[in-house]
């Protein structure tokens, strides 16, 4: 199957966006922010439908792109507290949020996401994983302790556009490290019985997992 033109067809599906959501998209597309892409965003949104949760935990913000999609399909009461440690990023993820109406809805929580999650309560019923590449593995730990039973997990780039599937010795000695990184964290995620998970081939691959 020819992935690119199935993109094309998935994109050309999907309904129009609001004018502050297509900005969003165009200022991520010059200035390399690596927002979710549309057909991830539609997923997303699938899954916060599907499972309905009352509290969403999403780590790496950037500008505020994927946790205003998900916001688009909220239950009443509902919050989502985002974690962002680039200056730059908070800022322009603040404007939006506000732009969007979506403060009293929407956390931001400042700071490395390898210290805020140490201070966090929970329980989370849902949560998207969207940082560093190379450091999910070690956020594992805490985002299974905020996690609910039962509650969903998503998270993306987990097949790093397809060089997952080379051998550690194909990719750049640079990607190296995140490459076995990400490998040791989808083998973690199949195999803990902790987890049930099934990694999907849309976007960038989305790994979605429920805590058991
Ligand atoms: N979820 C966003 C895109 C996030 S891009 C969207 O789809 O709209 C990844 C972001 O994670 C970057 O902005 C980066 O600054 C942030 N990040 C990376 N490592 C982090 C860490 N350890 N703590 C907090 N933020 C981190
Ligand atoms: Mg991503």
């Amino acid at each position: 199957m020819n992935k690119e033109r199935l993109t094309v067809y998935l994109h050309s599906l999907e309904p129009e966006s609001s004018d502050l959501i297509q900005e969003m998209e165009e200022y991520a597309r010059q200035n390399y922010v690596p927002i979710i892409r549309k057909e991830t965003a539609s997923l997303l949104k699938t899954l916060v439908s599907m499972t309905r949760p009352q509290k969403i935990l999403e780590v790496g913000t950037a500008i505020g792109y994927s946790a205003l999609r998900m916001s688009e399909n909220l239950e009443s009461g509902a919050e989502i507290t985002t974690i962002e440690k680039n200056e730059k990023r908070i800022q322009l993820a603040r404007e939006n949020f506000s732009r969007a109406g979506k403060e009293s809805c929407i956390t931001l929580l400042e700071g490395d996401a390898a210290e805020v999650l140490k201070t966090l309560a929970g329980p989370y019923d849902f949560i998207f994983m969207d940082a560093a590449k190379g450091q999910y593995i070690h956020f594992l730990p805490e985002v299974y302790r905020l996690l609910a039973a039962g509650g969903v997990m998503v998270t993306d780039n987990v097949l790093q556009d397809d060089t997952i599937l080379e051998s550690r010795y194909a990719v750049t000695r640079r990607d190296r490290t995140i490459h076995s990184r990400m490998r040791e964290y989808l083998y973690e995620l199949k195999h803990n019985k902790d987890w049930q998970t099934s990694i999907v081939p849309i976007g960038d691959g989305v790994a979605i997992s429920v805590k058991h």
